[in-house]
Order: C-alpha cells, then structure tokens, then sequence
C-alpha cells in the first residue's frame, strides 16, 4: 500500500524566518495537498542558546500570510504532540537510552578544552573510530568510573558511534541516489547532559519517525545530514520507515553568483524576509514582503518559481493551480536565481485582478499618508481613479504618483513640458478651451472628446501642442490616463478651475515651434 503522504516544516525559532525557509515550507504544503497528505509544523527549538522570542509567533503569522496551511502543530494540535521539541525532553532521553544499550552511541566526558587541546595537537582532528579509543569516554573508561562521574554532576555528551568503512546511501527525489561512506562522519553529538537536551539530529530523526514522516523536504543545506540521518534511521532499527529525502535547491543571488544572502536585499532593495522583522536585541528593522506591498498570492506563485516549473511556461498560478500541478519531477538540481524584478511583474499582475473597489480600500491608508482625507471622496470616485490608473503600478503605494492629481491641483508643472508646450499663444488658447468647456452639454468622456478635437481643428491649432497644454494646465506634467476621463472624473468646475490657475501660474518659457 502507498504510504500515506505526512510532511513536515521544522524550522528553528532563531530569528524571521528567511524567504528560502518559506519557500521549503510552500513545497512541504504543495506536496502535501498534492497527494492529500497531512502538513505538520514542528518548532525545533532545543538550541537555547540560539532561541529569539517573537520567532516562534513570526513564523506562524507569515505561513497564515502566504495561505500555508497547517494540518498539525503547536497551535494545531494533533496524534503526535507535542509538536515543540522544547516539550518533548522525556521522548528524547528515552531514545538516547535505546542507543547506549545496544551499544550504538556512547558516553563522552571530553571538556571542550580537552578538545580544543586535541584539535591543536592533531591536524584534521575528527572524533571517530580511528580517535575515540584515545579520548575521555565510556569505551576507555571503566563502568564504575563512568557511573561515579555521572552520579558527581559531570557533565557528558552522547556520541553516535559510527561504524567506519560503511557505504551510506541517500535517495534523493531531486538529486538520486547519493553514497558516500561512513569514514567521513564523526561521531555526532546526540545529546548533552547541560542542558537536558538532544542535538537537533537526534531531535530530528526521532520525532520524523514517530510523527511518521513519510518524506524530508527542506534545502539543499541540509543534504550532508542525511548520511548521518539514515544512519541513525538504522541504528533504531527502523528502515522500514525511513522518510524519502527531497533537498531543494539553493536560492542564489540575483545574478546567480553565491547564496542569497540578507545582505543582497539591503544591497538590492528587497526583502529577503515574508513580514517586517523588529529584531528584539537590536532593535533592527528588516523589511518584508507584506509591509513593502506584496499580495500574498504573489509571493506565493513567485516563490513557487524558484526552483520548480510546472513543465510548461505558465508562470501565473493560483494555490489550487500550484497544488494540481506540483510534483518534484520539474525541481531543478542546480540553484535557482532569486529574480526580485520577477517577484514585481507577479505582484503588478495579481494587482490587475484585484477588483477596483477592494483595491480602493487598500488605496485609502496610502492617501492619508499623504494628508488626504480619503473621506472627502465618495467610494466609487476612488475606484474609478484607481481602475484608470492600476495597469502602471507594481504596488499599491504606486497609485499615488499615478494619481496624486485626482486629489490636489498641481503643485507644480513640469518645466521641460513648459518649454515644449506652453507658448505665448497658449493662455489665449486655454481661455478658448474654458469657453468650449464651458459650451458642453454633456461633460462626459464620450460626450466632450469629439466637439474639442473638432474646435481644435476648426482653428487650425496644433493639436499635440493644445491637448498637452491643457493636460498639463490639469495635471501638472503630460502623462495620465486618458484625458476626457480625467476630465469627466474631476467634472467640469474643477478642470476649469484648474486651467485658470495654470494660466495665472505659467509663464511661457519660449514660443513653441
Ligand atoms: N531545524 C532545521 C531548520 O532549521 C530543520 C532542518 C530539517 O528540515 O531537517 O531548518
């Protein structure tokens, strides 16, 4: 029978959980909906020295963010609690216990000074078959000595005990089957009597088992653990469960050139990071997704890319569309290219799906920025202006560039479009076009366009010249939107009113030609 897909993300809760963690965890819950598996979240936090309050909180609030959902974890709940590995010390020891008497891990009193002495003296040191008859430890000590040291409060660590000349084999779905043999490894720590506490590949490799893992997602990091992992795997006894290993590929830096790192968004201008990070020591702010104005979605589909194609070139993919397509047959081996300018061009598309009037809303906290009381305008006067303008903008903090002047009169008019377009002929002009304004009927966009075209034509006028005139007697510059819909928007007294003031305010630079 296939077995029943259980993944997990395992994160550390030593600082913001980074962007490629993101990315390891939307796989981890691609897969899992894919083959309609279970998606645990499990919190490895027995490094306390390495543990960052807020974290924890961080890592939760962004995966509900990005629409990661969790089928078992802390705040879940679920058959193989606790989900914290904090909370599981009981589990471990017992584990630790299984080792020792079969023989396959042992006890070492070594200090870390003793150690640093042996590193020193030997070159390439590595605790090992070939060193641990040589060194402080339940192999070259007699039992009552080891029982007398222990029962005094000396402080210990348990070792793997690795058997040298072995083959290890690692099967990757990415990367296929990987040997190396067991004469590299040393005897990893797998606990310590410090702290009460299990070293995060005893950790790790028990709660797999017993949270019945079916496969290991996570980066390419992590690769040179295996080995050690299904060595211990077999050292319990439990092959027959062994998770099938997935190790994605690296996130690179934009041009490809090493491992993306926090530094290339400060560097480059973007967040490395989902939500802002306030971190509590330092006091430091690093940027995030959210508050620099991604949709979730966005990112979601951005990151989806990063290491993975569907098989085709569709590159615009809902959660439902990524779940259906997901498999690891399409994850390249090699590192992906962190292209930020691509997370833009995603987030400028999903915003052009989002409905005007919600985007509007969205638009309002940006106006107040700018000390516009988004109050002094009706609803649907909002979503108008942003639906005129959204196809130009990258984040909704855009709009206002886009669209200030819905709001203000100009502030300014652009002085090289002054040069090009307001001559000294062009105030009587502009009085003309109050008169024939004024003459409209009907002021709308459909309505206005034709009759001033034809009375510019009539008079003989330039056209180019006239109509940038008169956009820049509105708006302050030549660009916009179409502009007898900026017009029908701001409604006839306005844009008069707005003309009269360029004509008081514009002094004709030269004639234009
Ligand atoms: N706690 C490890 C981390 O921080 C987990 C690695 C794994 O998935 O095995 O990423």
């Amino acid at each position: 029978m296939e077995r029943e897909v259980r993944v997990r993300f395992a994160p550390s809760p030593t600082g913001p959980l980074h962007i490629g963690g993101v990315r390891t965890a939307l796989y981890n819950y691609l897969f899992a909906r894919h083959h309609g598996g279970k998606m645990i979240l499990r919190i490895e936090d027995t490094d306390s020295h390495r543990f960052v309050p807020g974290a924890e909180d961080y890592i939760n609030e962004a995966l509900a963010w990005l629409g990661i959902g969790i089928d078992e974890g802390v705040r879940e709940g679920g058959p193989y609690g606790p989900y914290k590995q904090s909370e599981r010390r009981d589990i471990y020891r017992e584990h630790v216990k299984m080792l020792l008497d079969a023989d396959r891990a042992y006890i070492a009193f070594d200090t870390p000074e003793q150690l640093e002495t042996k590193r020193s003296a030997v070159a390439n040191f590595q605790y090992d078959a070939s060193t641990r008859m040589e060194m402080t430890n339940s192999l070259t000590l007699p039992a009552d000595e080891v029982k007398r040291r222990i029962d005094a409060g000396e402080q210990y660590v348990v070792r793997f005990k690795i058997e040298p000349g072995r083959p290890v084999e690692v099967n990757d779905l990415i990367r296929g089957k990987v040997t190396i043999k067991s004469d590299i490894l040393d005897d990893k720590v797998l606990y310590k009597s410090a702290d009460d506490l299990p070293t995060y590949h005893l950790a790790n490799i028990v709660d797999d088992h017993l949270m019945k893992v079916s496969h290991v997602i996570r980066g390419e990091e992590w690769l040179p653990s295996a080995p050690l992992h299904v060595l211990l795997y077999e050292a319990f006894g439990w092959n027959d469960t062994m998770p099938q290993f997935v190790h994605l590929p690296l996130l690179l830096k934009p041009d490809g050139k090493g491992k993306l790192s926090k530094r290339d968004g400060d560097r480059l201008g973007f967040p490395v990071f989902p939500l802002e990070w306030h971190d509590p020591a330092s006091g430091n702010i690093s940027s995030g997704y959210r508050e620099s104005g991604y949709l979730p979605e966005a990112v979601v589909n951005f990151l989806a890319l990063l290491g993975w194609n569907p098989g085709d070139d569709t590159e615009i993919m809902s959660m439902q569309d990524l779940i259906e397509k997901f498999s690891f047959e399409h994850c390249s081996k090699s590192g992906a290219k962190f292209a930020f300018e691509k997370g833009k061009w995603f987030n400028h598309t999903y915003l052009q799906n989002v409905d005007d009037a919600q985007l509007a809303q969205m638009f309002k906290p940006v106006l107040r920025e700018h000390g516009v009381n988004p109050n002094d305008y009706s609803d649907s006067y909002i979503t108008r202006v942003v639906g005129m303008v959204k196809g130009r903008i990258n984040f909704v903090k855009d709009l206002w560039d886009q669209c200030a002047f819905f709001f203000q009169e100009p502030e300014s008019y652009d002085p090289k479009a002054i040069k090009k377009r307001w001559s000294a002929e062009t105030p009587a002009i502009m009085a003309e076009l109050i008169e024939r304004l004024n003459a409209l009927e009907d002021f709308s966009s459909a309505a206005a366009e034709q009759p001033i075209l034809d009375w510019i034509t009539s008079k003989g006028y330039h056209m180019g010249n006239v109509m940038n005139a008169f956009r820049l007697s509105v708006v302050g510059e030549c660009k916009g939107p179409h502009m007898f819909d900026i017009t029908e928007l701001l409604g006839r007294e306005e844009t008069i009113r707005r003309i009269r003031l360029a004509i008081e305010r514009i002094k004709a630079d030269e004639p234009a030609v």
